[in-house]
């Protein structure tokens, strides 16, 4: 392991910087494995994360009902078969503290801890072209002097607090889920205001329903939602899934989204009512992404095939609501299925049936403001509670980035930047950021659409390769070109442009943020195609980034 030194003066005037080879933002899923590699290969590294342990999303969302969507067996690292096999679940989609627990565990077995700095939030990460380095500055005054920063800071890590007038005169608790207390709060009885009804709202309002006294969901936008089927599992089902690591290794690379499905199922077109039926009934029973990610293509393309679809998912969910008023309050029907995130639930839409939970359809009569006594909209009613939970999402992809003051070559602003345009190349770099990596980035599968590990792993694997391709080649920076950089929006674009998704709003889009520029965050070509070209431009010797 190489020393991490500290030095009076690091030649930009700076006393005392904490200099590393390379600094790591976040220890998440991609932040502990990527300082596991770059440690492996004898740089000097340290991972800061601005909460007070391990695990990025799983350690900040600690909300009631906060778990998986993605199978636990493959949520995973495989990298070691040996980490793999040393944890067993004990459910299929398990709960936050468990994937938290699991999280502690990876950070414990490959030892990661005396190279973390916890409770650390990075202010600044400025370039100095002279010496080819960066400067980061840390909300405490540390200065951290480092030749490479690769941001593992997460897709979904800026949380959108603060979205409503009058939020501090609230005399109640409100809490938004990604900064839920860490301590146990007591919502028996109370009376309990919910904004929002994403993945985070859904998970949020099928937990607390039984347990609160009353329980309003302000809706502005509808969910399509698929049945969660979330087996236990004992040692039997532990030993099988173990038992499959080989395949697993070698299947999540290569599908659609990271997943074990992929669309294996033939085209829409080519089969008869009866083969499609049949697909989807049974697709549905396995209560997983699988609906959405590996049923049949077409629903991203074709908006006549998407529309049989929907109306699949809006029956299932009828059959369900049976009550008419509740089914024209939560099922969709101005946009399709699967344009945007779609959320698994267990009990989700029954939660209505209790008689202290209610709708407050927000669409055409927008939350105004909330007062010292609860949440007013703009036609001036007004509800009173006890709690308001925000599950209001994300500045997803770029804000966890952008909140940052990170300025590259000639002091340009990424955050300035990226109030124009939202580019990257490959998500992986940006052209005028030298030495900067960047994972779970904007026109990257990892900015949304993939099983986030399949994804992580596969991007701090890259970055590793070209960092030591650089040092092999006794080279000190590496930066994508302005040209390889407009060629790669350019195919992105190419890819989301053919689709429905870019005509949905969400946050898959960027619309969740007033300015935000509308470009389709995660790339869409698939995980396994975008892994081919992140391996071919390795392989060719790394055109289109520029290293000297
Ligand atoms: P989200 O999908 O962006 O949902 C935010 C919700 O807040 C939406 O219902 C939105 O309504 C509503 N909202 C925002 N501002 C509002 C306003 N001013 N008035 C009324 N409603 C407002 O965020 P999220 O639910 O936190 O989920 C984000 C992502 O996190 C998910 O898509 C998923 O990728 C991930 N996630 C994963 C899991 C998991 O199982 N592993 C669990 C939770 C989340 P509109 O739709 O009308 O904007």
């Amino acid at each position: 392991m190489a020393e991490v030194r500290s030095q009076k003066d690091n030649g930009n005037g700076v006393a005392n910087p904490l200099v590393l080879d390379a600094a790591v933002i976040g220890a998440g899923v991609a932040g502990l494995y990527q300082l596991h590699q770059l440690r492996e290969e004898g740089l000097s590294v340290r991972a800061f994360d601005a909460a007070g342990g391990v695990g990025g999303t799983w350690y900040w969302n600690c909300y009631p009902g906060a778990k998986f969507d993605s199978a636990s067996y493959i949520y995973q690292y495989l990298f070691s078969e040996e980490l793999y096999k040393g944890w067993s679940w004990s459910q299929k989609f398990p709960e936050q503290p468990e994937i938290e627990s699991w999280m502690n565990y990876v950070a414990d077995t490959l030892d990661l801890r005396p190279d973390i700095q916890l409770n650390t939030t990075i202010k600044s990460a400025h370039y100095d072209e002279d010496r080819g380095r960066w400067t980061l500055t840390t909300d405490a005054g540390q200065v951290i002097d480092a030749q490479f920063v690769v941001s593992c800071s997460g897709m979904l890590s800026a949380p959108m607090t603060n979205l409503f007038e009058g939020q501090d005169s609230f005399k109640g608790d409100i809490f938004h889920t990604a900064r839920w207390p860490r301590e146990a709060v007591n919502l028996k009885g109370k009376r309990v205001g919910c904004i929002g009804n994403g993945a985070t709202g859904i998970q949020v309002i099928q937990t607390i329903a039984p347990e609160v006294g009353e329980l309003k969901v302000f809706i502005r936008t509808p969910q399509y939602v698929n049945a969660m089927n979330n087996p236990q599992y004992g040692p039997a089902e532990v030993e099988e899934y173990k038992s499959k690591f080989e395949y697993y290794k070698e299947r999540l690379p290569h599908t659609f989204a990271g997943f074990e499905f992929d669309f294996d199922n033939g085209t829409w077109a080519d089969s008869t009512p009866e083969q499609r039926h049949e697909v989807l009934e049974r697709i549905w029973e396995n209560g997983s992404l699988e609906l959405w990610t590996a049923s049949f293509s077409e629903l991203f393309f074709d908006e006549e095939i998407n529309e049989q679809i929907s109306e699949f998912v809006r029956n299932k969910m009828r059959e369900r609501l049976k009550d008419k008023d509740l089914c024209d309050l939560l099922i969709p029907t101005d946009y399709g299925f699967g344009t945007h995130r779609v959320p698994l639930e267990s009990g989700y839409l029954e939660a209505y049936h209790l008689p202290h939970v209610g709708i407050v359809s927000v669409k055409d009569n927008p939350i105004a403001r909330i007062t010292p006594e609860g949440i007013q909209l703009t036609d001036g009613s007004t509800y009173e509670f006890d709690v308001i939970i925000l599950a209001t999402g994300f500045d997803a992809g770029s804000g966890a980035l952008t909140r940052m003051d990170i300025r590259g070559r000639d002091d340009r602003s990424l955050t300035e930047q990226w109030q124009q345009d939202i580019t990257t190349t490959m998500g992986l770099q940006v052209h005028g950021y030298p030495n900067l990596f960047l994972t779970g980035a904007p026109l990257s599968p990892s900015a949304a659409l993939c099983n986030m590990t399949t994804c992580l792993q596969q991007q701090t694997e890259w970055i590793t390769s070209c960092i030591k391709h650089l040092r092999n080649k006794d080279l000190h920076v590496v930066e994508a070109t302005r040209e390889a950089e407009e060629q790669w929006v350019k195919h992105h674009d190419d890819l989301a442009n053919a689709t429905l998704v870019t005509k949905t709003d969400s946050w898959y889009m960027g619309s969740n943020i007033e300015g935000k520029p509308r470009r389709m965050l995660s790339y869409i070509g698939g995980v396994g195609t975008y892994r081919q070209k992140c391996s071919e431009v390795e392989s060719q010797g790394y055109p289109g980034f520029e290293m000297h």
